[in-house]
């Protein structure tokens, strides 16, 4: 893919911190992460399908450790309702899917939306954002809350306004 490679930007911090001018490598390992949209069903007729094999990864990131986590303590809350009943059709293990989509999965879906309007920004506009912010904004972006930063950043660079419109409450885009 065009753009920065992040093993040679880490390489590089690595080489120019002099804190970290001693340090070595002790293990290289990578694998893959879907960083799209979660799977569209999370349970069939005795299944239920929780965590990274269900996409449930966190769009921007990656990182899905909690996210699978709290996952499975849904999952599993239903899987006991399940058990009592002696029943594992889709339609009994169907409150997990319908529960993770209206609390966590709405999160996420903010959270894609972000990615997908981050893609289109420039480096420039990144230094911009990151210059007209404080904490405080940034706690709220990480809640899915963008208007207080969204009106600052726009304030001072209003040619980003057609970009960042995408995350204004009840956007369609
Ligand atoms: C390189 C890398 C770095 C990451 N770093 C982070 C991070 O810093 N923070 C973070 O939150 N997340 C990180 N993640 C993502 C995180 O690892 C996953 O989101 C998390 O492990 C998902 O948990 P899981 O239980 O859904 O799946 P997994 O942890 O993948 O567990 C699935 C298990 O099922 C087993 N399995 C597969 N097929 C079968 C089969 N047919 N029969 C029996 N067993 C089977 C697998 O061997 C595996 O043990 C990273 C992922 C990678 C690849």
């Amino acid at each position: 893919m065009p753009g920065a490679d992040p093993k040679i930007l880490l390489d590089s911090f690595i080489k120019d911190n002099e804190q970290l001018r001693d340090a070595s490598t002790l293990y290289d390992f990578g694998g893959v992460i879907s960083v799209g949209a979660p799977i569209n069903e999370f349970v069939k007729d005795n299944c239920m399908v929780i965590g990274t094999a269900a996409k449930q990864v966190d769009p921007i990131h990656g990182g899905g450790i909690a996210i699978a986590m709290e996952t499975g303590v849904l999952a599993a809350s239903i899987a006991i309702d399940a058990h009592k009943r002696k029943d594992y059709s889709k339609a009994s293990l169907l409150p997990y899917e319908v529960k993770w989509k209206d609390t966590l999965g709405k999160k996420m879906n903010k959270r894609l939306m972000l990615r997908k309007v981050m893609e289109k920004l420039s480096d420039d506009d990144f230094d911009h954002i990151f210059n007209s912010i404080n904490d405080s904004d940034l706690s709220q972006i990480m809640a899915g809350n963008f208007a207080p930063s969204m009106a600052k950043v726009i304030g001072t660079r209003p040619q980003l306004l057609g970009v960042l419109s995408a995350l204004a409450p009840g956007s369609k885009r």
